[in-house]
């Protein structure tokens, strides 16, 4: 494609977007298609001969758009919110014009310096410990995702707590990992892939509000610490994906730090609401952290993917994950002077992510982003208060921020039932979880266009499912 066309068929594709995110509470937010359907639209073979753009453009609105879950329908309650926003798909856009790999300040520096400032402003903005400043021995990079940004900081403890032998010679310390069962599955996965083994993560009582219970942790911690274990790492929570349960970070830290416990610190969803400073107390005593991640990706407007990870030490992290071939080695790197952000991650390879965070966080500006917060939780506080107040459903959980977790009066099967109602209305979707056997609802308001109509259209929904229950 010469630049020419590019820019032709640049247009349309834009104009394309556009007009989706326009019409998109048009579309039945589930996707109705049978398995298997988007593919029988499809030829069996790719084409032999190049086809015109305007046919790929038209297999859009035929076969994928159809077999979509419309994350960015402002009546997605689902899962957890998933946002892009007009400057965050252009800044992906520029970034994939620009296509460069930024694994080292070499092969871009403006890729690596754009990253360690923006995420810098981000330590401000969100009121994070300066320790997590890339000014100081910290510093923030940008991951793909939350999962990654946990096995990093596992690598990196894992190291520190084996004085730097776990990569030479594999672990042979009796390493343990400590979280609730409320944790996300990422940290399972992580313990696997670290090695250390899924009989070592040991899942920490919680509170009746679904937080970990510091005494219980720090008995753990003594306990395994009197059979010759070796206490690695734990796994704190801002924001669980089932409940939004709060880990009180500030005990867990006075806890970990005599002991020399890594501490990580995951606020995936959550973490966007301390732009706020009226939600910082959700955080407070992260400075006793090692490492902490949120997700722009989730609920701060900028696609996916796009998770923020910040830790107190980097060297732990560049100890664990840097491997220098004779083909990378470069003055500035031995210099001193710059960041590789190939040393902090687990890919070689990595894609301008910046860019679409900077240009949200400048198009919107911070005050903007704030007031998008706090419209949504005020939207869930709403809901809240109507499930409270009727006589068909009830609450689970407090709702501390923008996600309600409810449940039908009569039950699980009836909880369920209505659920389904909404979802096949077209209209909203919800997702659930099941706590101690018991299922409940879970309402994430968090998209960008949501607005209190299309909460009083779910609640009208749930309310008339009621009568067929
Ligand atoms: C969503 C979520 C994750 C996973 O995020 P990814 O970026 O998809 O890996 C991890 N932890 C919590 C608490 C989450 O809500």
């Amino acid at each position: 494609m010469t630049p020419e066309e590019f820019r032709r068929n640049g247009h349309k594709v834009v104009d394309w977007v556009a007009d989706y995110l326009s019409d998109v509470d048009k579309y039945p937010v589930k996707s109705r298609v049978e398995p298997g359907w988007v593919r029988s639209q499809l030829p069996a073979t790719a084409p032999e001969a190049g086809e015109n753009f305007d046919a790929i453009i038209a297999d859009l609105d035929r076969v994928i758009l159809p077999g979509l879950m419309h994350w960015q329908s402002p009546g997605f309650f689902g899962y957890f919110p998933a946002n892009n926003s007009g400057p965050s798909i252009l800044g992906e856009l520029v970034s994939a014009g620009l296509g460069v790999q930024g694994m080292m300040w070499l092969t871009s520096p403006a890729c690596t310096e754009l990253e360690s400032h923006v995420l810098d402003w981000l330590v401000e903005l969100l009121g994070l410990p300066d320790g997590f400043r890339s000014e100081g021995a910290g510093g923030g990079v940008i991951q793909d995702s939350a999962s990654s940004a946990v096995l990093c900081a596992l690598l990196a403890a894992r190291e520190r707590a084996t004085n730097g032998q776990s990569n030479r010679s594999g672990i042979d310390a009796p390493l343990v990992v400590y979280a609730t069962d409320q944790a996300h599955s990422s940290i399972d996965k992580a313990v696997r892939i670290a090695g250390i083994g899924s009989v070592n993560l040991r899942r920490i009582r919680t509170n009746a509000d679904l937080s970990m219970s510091a005494p219980a942790l720090a008995e753990a911690i003594r306990a395994d610490l009197a059979v010759g274990k070796a206490p690695c790492f734990v796994a704190a929570t801002v924001g669980t994906t089932a409940t939004n349960a709060v880990d009180p970070v500030a005990a867990i830290a006075e806890i970990c730090e005599p002991y020399g416990v890594w501490l990580h610190v995951d606020a995936a969803m959550l973490g966007t609401a301390t732009i706020c400073p009226e939600f910082r107390h959700l955080i407070s005593g992260l400075s006793g952290a090692d490492s902490y991640c949120f997700n722009p990706h989730k609920w701060l407007l900028t696609n996916f993917d796009c998770s923020c990870f910040f830790v107190r030490n980097r060297a732990s992290l560049i100890a664990a994950l840097s491997i220098l071939p004779e083909y990378l080695r470069n003055a500035a790197s031995e210099s001193g002077a710059v960041i590789d952000y190939r040393d902090w991650q687990i890919p070689l390879g990595r894609r301008f992510r910046a860019l679409k965070l900077w240009f949200v966080l400048r198009s919107y500006g911070a005050a903007e982003l704030r007031a998008m917060v706090r419209r949504h939780v005020k939207s869930a506080q709403w809901f809240a208060g109507m499930v409270a107040a009727s006589t068909e459903f009830e609450l689970v959980t407090t709702t501390p921020l923008n996600l309600v977790c409810f449940r039908h009066i009569g039950g699980n099967v009836a909880s369920e039932y209505v659920m389904n109602a909404v979802n096949d209305s077209g209209k909203a979707f919800l997702t659930h979880a099941r706590i101690n056997d018991s299922v409940l609802l879970r309402l994430s308001v968090g998209q960008e266009h949501t607005e209190p109509t299309h909460l009083e259209t779910t609640w009208q929904l749930l309310r008339e499912a009621c009568a067929s229950v």
